[in-house]
């Protein structure tokens, strides 16, 4: 053990009790952070604001977040030559710091580069080039399929229900597939994306529901500019209103056969691939959200004078903000867990990230909740941010595969590994 000589107010960073960041890594943490203070936030709550017409209109303000995030030279490609171990903790602490800025945009950038980054995991040069520059989504609930869709093997439908073939779907040809069909209204960046990481039912010549009831599946990338691709209104909606949001409608779209990623035996794999790093991102960036909704109840608490005192003062207040934290850090910790397993464990697991992104969303939720009942009637205001970061916050605990049944999921998954003699030694 160690002896400490005298007794101090702990070490603390930016972003919490970290304990051995590097020089370089406190930089990218300050520069990022810069950005989220100047550009994110007072962009955030602008689009907040604004209707989600205006928000995903030509001239938005919302492009200029693509622009000036682009200046700043994050490449996600680059973290992927580091080594997992300093790749996710350096991605932890950029995406922290982007979703600290605004929830909403955090996620409407992580997206946008997410046929991108699928494009380079298939090492098809094309696809790269197609994919670079473009703003991305990544389409893969229906109108009949929500949350279900984490579900590709049906464990957690019951036996008697015959799945329902869905609203979209690809039919593969030997050089060529045709894309029919509608995603749901919920595609983020679905208004304004030029690309995407298309991830739905397929017919491969035996149809899309194969005879044990699971459906056959496939990953392509898809440009938006294609003939027979058109969009639905903006969606109007609670929280997270930086982001846009929009049903994509295929009307016959026509792509060649090489511009599929994952099909057939492992298309399945493929979105689930997909899935398990939209988990860890959500987690990165709702950590800010929680760490945002800590430090204004913090900040709050040490400049309201309320009956003479300031809440502070108040021995219950300090307890309070004291469960707050320690929010803040248990999701901090469940994000780097998950983050660096989706990189160094043998393969991506859906439901190691899906644990870590119900945890903490629901974090995020509970600290923000908190926020604005430490800020009392102001909190209701929309003069301070806790009801905004509250609203976020809440919308993130449907988003991305809804937290119950992400849990569900989690169960079963656990359930299968004691069957194969997990804990039982
Ligand atoms: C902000 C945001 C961003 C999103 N971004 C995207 C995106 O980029 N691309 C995209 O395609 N989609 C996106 N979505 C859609 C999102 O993934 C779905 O909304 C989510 O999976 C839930 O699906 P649902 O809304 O159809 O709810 P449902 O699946 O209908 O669930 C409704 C309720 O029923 C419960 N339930 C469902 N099945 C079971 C079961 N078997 N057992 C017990 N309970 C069950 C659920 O727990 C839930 O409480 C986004 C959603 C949000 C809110």
């Amino acid at each position: 053990m160690r002896i400490a000589e005298t007794y101090q107010a702990p070490f603390v960073e930016r972003s919490g009790f970290d304990a051995d960041l590097t020089l370089e890594e406190r930089g990218i943490v300050e520069a990022v952070h810069r950005f989220s203070r100047e550009v994110l936030r007072p962009l955030g709550r602008k689009l907040d604001r604004m209707s989600a017409a205006d928000v995903a209109a030509p001239g938005s303000p919302l492009f200029g977040a693509y622009v000036e995030f682009a200046k700043l030279g994050i490449d996600p490609l680059m973290l992927d030559s580091m080594a997992p171990d300093a790749a996710s903790r350096l991605e932890c602490l950029i995406m922290e710091e982007i979703g600290w800025g605004d929830g909403g945009l955090g996620v409407s950038l992580a997206v946008a580069a997410f046929p991108l980054q699928v494009a380079h995991a298939s090492g098809k040069k094309e696809l790269v080039e197609l994919a670079t520059g473009r703003i991305g989504c990544w389409p893969i609930t229906q109108p009949d399929h929500g949350s279900d869709f984490v579900d590709t093997l049906n464990r957690e439908r019951q036996q008697h229900v015959k799945t329902s073939p869905g609203n979209l779907s690809a039919k593969f040809s030997k050089d060529e597939i045709v894309i029919n069909g509608q995603t749901s209204a919920w595609v983020s960046n679905g208004p304004v994306a030029q690309i995407a990481s298309l991830c739905c039912p397929a017919d491969f010549g035996d149809g899309i529901v194969r005879a044990d009831g699971v459906r056959n599946m496939a990953v392509m990338i898809v440009p938006l500019d294609l003939k027979g691709v058109s969009r639905g209104m903006p969606l109007e909606k609670m929280g997270q209103n930086a982001l846009p949001q929009g049903e994509i409608f295929f009307d016959n779209v026509r792509i060649p056969r090489r511009w599929a990623v994952a099909e057939e035996a492992s298309g399945a794999a493929g979105f689930l691939s997909i899935l398990a790093m939209a988990g860890v991102f959500m987690s990165q960036c709702f950590t800010g959200v929680a760490r945002a909704a800590f430090e204004l109840a913090l900040d709050y608490a040490h400049e309201r004078k309320q009956g003479g005192e300031l809440l502070i003062r108040h021995q219950l207040v300090r307890w309070r903000i004291g469960e707050m934290y320690k929010k803040v850090e248990a999701a901090r910790a469940m994000t780097r867990r998950a983050s660096l397993y989706l990189r160094a464990a043998p393969a991506p697991h859906p439901n190691v990230s899906s644990m870590s992104k119900a945890f903490v969303t629901q974090a995020a939720f509970e600290v923000a909740s908190e926020a604005v009942q430490i800020l009392g009637g102001a909190g209701l205001t929309k003069e301070y941010e806790a009801e905004k970061l509250f609203r976020d916050a809440r919308t993130a605990l449907i988003e991305d595969g809804e937290n119950y049944f992400l849990t569900l999921r989690l169960g079963t998954v656990l359930s299968d590994l004691y069957d194969q003699g997990w804990t039982r030694n």
